[in-house]
């Protein structure tokens, strides 16, 4: 142990407890850095911004309760982070890894300034339950393209473990940061722009309450107008104000609910694994073949389908509710993003970037998996002849027409399951309800049988001209 602190570079993993990179392997003391990186930032909305300053704010908090403090830096980390270590004299700076083909560039950049500088680089995996690279298929040494096998060797692996003791964060007077309210141009306490209170002991407190509902997951999971049906604990599992591994202990795996939970966990770290392996996956389809489907150019469409005016109510229910609250239940992401992609033949990859703008828990790895998942184009996705009809979904899901009425207000008058074909109420009905289409809500902007065939002639013209079905 050395008395010239190490640094601790904050980054997704938010919190003081179940930190591997603020403890550190050999016990020294740590002085804490966020640097707010323009670059990545540039794709995350004012929501996402306001939660990252609370969270940031939080995490200062609970470091001067143990001695330390944030510094919170601007610049480009290849740069800020090697004049913070020569600043202070630090022998090691420690970090939690992640997955992108921008962090990984950027993180071995870092590490290899900082080698330049005599400083060591230490790198933990505190984000994931099990390192990319160590959950992989005996015979390629890859990770599984199926997320079953993935998921049977996930639950088996070993925990590598995490340094443990208490951590000893410190303040050094003369490194002074900026207000990071400031650097991120957002008000942290605006309550139109989230709706969580910020930081780990907030975010545990949501993780307790989850655990009084969590039996119920298998019945209530797919049911969006049920708030208690699901976790919500996406955020802070995107931003670390929990760690994943914390949650998977508290969860547990006793009950058929629990094990289920945590089997979502096990999701999360497939993505991740993937996209460790094949950066790449953020902007190319998987399924080589399926980035030759011909997509339409249709900018009235997407406007549309980003504000919530499709005319088909699951749909814009979806799109209105990440909207005004930065969250869609897990359902209805499946719904919308299925409507951009088969309905109206629009490239995944507008969706994903408007998904990736405005959720508070966006993250290339889970958002790109995701939306290749919906499109067909991605590992063990449903094949792409299998096409969601949203009607069909609507009333399966949301058999009462209530999550439909909550975020489309000017349907509000359609009672039960009737709502999500407002078309098809005859003209008294339809003024009964105070309805008029056209006027109150919008006419469907496209037929969705018709818009099935369009979609699977496009697929299948791009499968013929490669091997569609099998995975690189
Ligand atoms: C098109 C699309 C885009 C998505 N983009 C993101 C994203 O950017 N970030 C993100 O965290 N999730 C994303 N998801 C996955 C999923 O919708 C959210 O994780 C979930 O809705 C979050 O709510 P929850 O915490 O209540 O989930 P719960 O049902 O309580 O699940 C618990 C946790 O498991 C993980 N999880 C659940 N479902 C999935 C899944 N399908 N894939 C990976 N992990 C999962 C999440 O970490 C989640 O918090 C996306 C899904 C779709 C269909």
């Amino acid at each position: 142990m050395s008395d010239s602190p190490d640094i601790c570079w904050f980054r997704r993993d938010l919190r003081v407890a179940d930190q591997p990179a603020l403890i550190g392997s050999d016990g020294s003391p740590t002085l804490s850095v966020f640097v707010v990186d323009r670059r990545p930032l540039a794709s995350a909305g004012p929501r996402r911004r306001a939660l990252l300053a609370r969270h940031l704010r939080a995490l200062d908090d609970e470091l001067r309760s143990l001695g330390g403090e944030l510094v919170v830096l601007e610049g480009d980390p290849v740069e800020v982070i090697p004049q913070l270590a020569r600043d202070v004299g630090s022998r090691t700076v420690r970090w939690n890894a992640d997955v992108s083909g921008y962090a990984q560039r950027r993180d071995s950049a870092v590490a290899a300034a900082l080698e330049g500088s005599g400083v060591g680089s230490e790198v933990h995996w505190g984000t994931l339950v099990h390192a990319p690279g160590t959950v992989v298929a005996r015979s390629t040494g890859r990770v599984q393209r199926v997320f079953t096998p993935f998921s049977r060797a996930w639950s088996s692996t070993e925990r590598a473990p995490w340094p443990d003791g208490p951590p000893r964060p410190v303040r050094i007077g003369s490194v002074r940061g900026g207000d990071p309210t400031r650097l991120l141009g957002v008000d942290p306490d605006d309550p139109k722009m989230v709706g969580i209170p910020g930081g780990e002991i907030a975010a545990e407190d949501r993780l307790r309450t989850w655990v009084q509902h969590v039996d119920g997951y298998p019945d209530r999971r797919d049911i969006p107008a049920d708030d208690e049906g699901t976790s919500h604990l996406s955020s802070d599992l995107r931003f670390g104000t929990l760690s994943p591994r914390h949650v998977v202990d508290v969860v547990g795996t006793g009950t058929e609910g629990r094990a289920a939970f945590v089997r979502q966990l096990a999701w999360r770290d497939w993505y991740a694994h993937l996209l460790a392996e094949q950066p790449e996956l953020a902007h190319s389809a998987m399924k080589p073949a399926m980035d030759r489907v011909v997509w339409r150019d249709d900018p009235e469409g997407l406007e549309a389908w980003c504000v919530g005016q499709t005319g088909y109510p699951i749909v814009d229910a979806g799109m209105r509710q990440l909207a005004r609250t930065g969250w869609m239940h897990n359902r209805v992401r499946m719904i919308t993003a299925s409507f951009l992609v088969k309905d109206l033949l629009v490239d995944w990859r507008l969706g994903e970037a408007h998904f990736r703008r405005e959720l508070l828990d966006a993250e290339v790895s889970q958002n790109a998996g995701n939306w290749q998942w919906v499109a067909g184009t991605g590992p063990d996705a449903a094949p792409y002849f299998r096409i969601f009809n949203p009607i069909a979904q609507g009333r399966r899901f949301d058999p009462d027409g209530e999550y439909v009425r909550r975020w489309v207000p000017e349907l509000a008058g359609i009672d039960g399951r009737r709502v999500h074909a407002p078309w098809e109420l005859g003209p008294l009905d339809l003024a009964a309800a105070g309805v008029t289409l056209g006027e109150d809500y919008p006419w469907p902007i496209v037929d969705h049988a018709a818009a099935r065939e369009r979609t699977l002639a496009a697929y299948a013209a791009a499968a013929a001209t490669g091997d569609a079905a099998g995975g690189r």
